[in-house]
């Protein structure tokens, strides 16, 4: 099917050949003719699918018949994440060039006052996060009873965040005579009930089965150690070939120090999590989008929906807690008929959270290390250091007795020391902490002794 099937008019069709799309994805030749009968959708698709469209270019066709009122805005679009609301409303400048909308982004973190000038004005899209706009409403600067249009982008990412609360009292606000769309990459029974009290009659649109990955994605797992993982991680940057990739860390504090020590091997590499002002992270963003920046160290909020182009890799350096954020994890990479790779360095602290992503996936992850279709990767690798044979590298650790962070832990927390089997485990190699010891990834192409 062709995009000018869709019932979309020569403004926007200008616009999408200005991108360079020749067709519809899945989600947007299902979507987009229903949008435009003004019925009910619940989407089920995962970011990479092209869902933003689906849902922008017919908002963009309805809503260009019309004209908003001062601080009455047309419609409403609810996201989880700065960066999502951002990459939103550029889609919205994307497909509305020829077309004569007008926008505001409701989002924390950047001052009020420009968002209320455009408020004044009079918008007919509405991109918001849930607290900036209920704060905005709460200060009397929006009337929400013209909204005809509104759309809550990933529902299960809001249901994660605890947002849901604030979505009802949004919608408790509305009025009953509006066309609502619910995407979401799965659809946990909290979702589906909201979908049933703030929709009527929707068509469900699943463009692949709930939180299935994308088959562009290469798949691997390193079996590996908590002391262990840095090195691993550096050593894969090295033998992949990396042009920009997602390294996603489960704990805030973990991203600072990982960028440390990553900037400090001589990679170019920012954090990304919820703590940073706006300013910073979208600073970072778009340097990271520029190529100037190589690895971008992420926790899953600050990530979410993130699209950048020909994202080459994913890293997980930790296993996430929640399976469902393997699949978006791995999902920034592969996007829009590329191909990626996604390694994730697993502990055994994490089995049981692997087996819950394999369980999700319905496959198990190829845990062989390096695969051959890499390349000759040593080509690609920076100079090394030379490695010590083990005896040497036992005497060196003897006389440079530097306290990891692990090992400090330890020692402030003897309970956790007796009862853990695998810190035992640990201890008999402690002579190895500076190398990989016995327990070196076959990858790594050195022989054991
Ligand atoms: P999304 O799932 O909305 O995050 O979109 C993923 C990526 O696909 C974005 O970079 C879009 O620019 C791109 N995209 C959206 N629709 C199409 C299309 N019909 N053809 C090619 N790329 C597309």
């Amino acid at each position: 099917m062709a995009f000018e099937a869709l019932g979309l008019s020569e403004n926007i069709l200008k616009a999408i050949r200005g991108c360079g799309y020749t067709t519809p994805t899945p989600i947007q030749e299902q979507a987009i003719p229903v949008v435009l009968m003004g019925r009910d959708v619940v989407g089920l698709a995962q970011t990479g699918t092209g869902k933003t469209a689906s849902f922008t270019l017919p908002m963009i066709e309805i809503l260009s018949g019309g004209r908003a009122k001062a601080r009455m805005p047309r419609s409403l679009i609810l996201t989880p994440t700065r960066e999502l609301a951002a990459q939103i409303a550029d889609n919205f400048d994307t497909y509305g060039q020829y077309s004569k909308l007008t926008k505001a982004l409701l989002v924390g973190g950047v001052s009020m006052e420009e968002q209320i000038r455009l408020l004044d004005r009079g918008v007919d899209v509405l991109i918001a996060t849930p607290g900036r706009m209920l704060d905005l409403f709460e200060r009397g600067r929006i009337l929400l009873n013209d909204i005809k249009i509104l759309v809550i982008d990933e529902a299960d990412r809001m249901l994660d965040m605890g947002f849901v609360p604030d979505i009802e009292k949004i919608v408790s606000l509305l009025s009953p005579m509006r066309q609502t769309l619910l995407f979401s990459a799965t659809m946990p029974p909290e979702i589906r009930k909201l979908t049933q009290k703030f929709q009527s009659n929707p068509k469900e649109i699943s463009v692949s089965p709930p939180a299935s990955t994308s088959v562009n994605v290469e798949q691997f797992v390193v079996h590996t150690t908590a002391r262990q993982k840095r090195e691993v991680l550096e050593r894969l940057i090295r033998e992949e070939k990396v042009q920009n990739a997602f390294v996603f860390c489960n704990r805030k504090r973990d991203i600072d120090d990982l960028v440390r020590w990553l900037s400090a091997k001589g990679f170019s590499s920012k954090g990304m999590h919820g703590d940073l002002v706006q300013k910073v992270r979208t600073e970072t963003l778009e340097a990271f989008k520029a190529g100037e920046i190589r690895l971008l160290i992420c926790s899953d909020v600050a990530a979410r929906g993130l699209d950048v182009q020909g994202l080459s890799h994913v890293f997980n350096y930790d296993v996430p807690y929640n399976a469902e954020d393997y699949v978006h994890r791995i999902g920034r990479t592969g996007r829009a008929g590329m191909t990626g790779r996604a390694w994730m360095l697993a502990t055994s602290d994490d089995e049981k959270n692997l087996k819950a992503i394999e369980k999700l996936i319905g496959n198990s992850i190829n845990a062989q290390g390096m695969p051959a279709s890499s390349g000759d990767s040593r080509m690609n690798a920076e100079p090394e250091a030379p490695k010590r044979a083990p005896r040497a590298r036992k005497e060196a650790a003897k006389q440079a007795p530097v306290k990891r962070p692990e090992q400090a832990e330890r020692q402030e927390n003897p309970a956790r020391r007796s009862k853990s089997v695998h810190d035992s485990q640990e201890q008999v190699d402690e002579g190895d902490v500076r190398g990989f010891g016995e327990d070196l990834p076959g990858f790594f192409g050195i022989t054991k002794r």
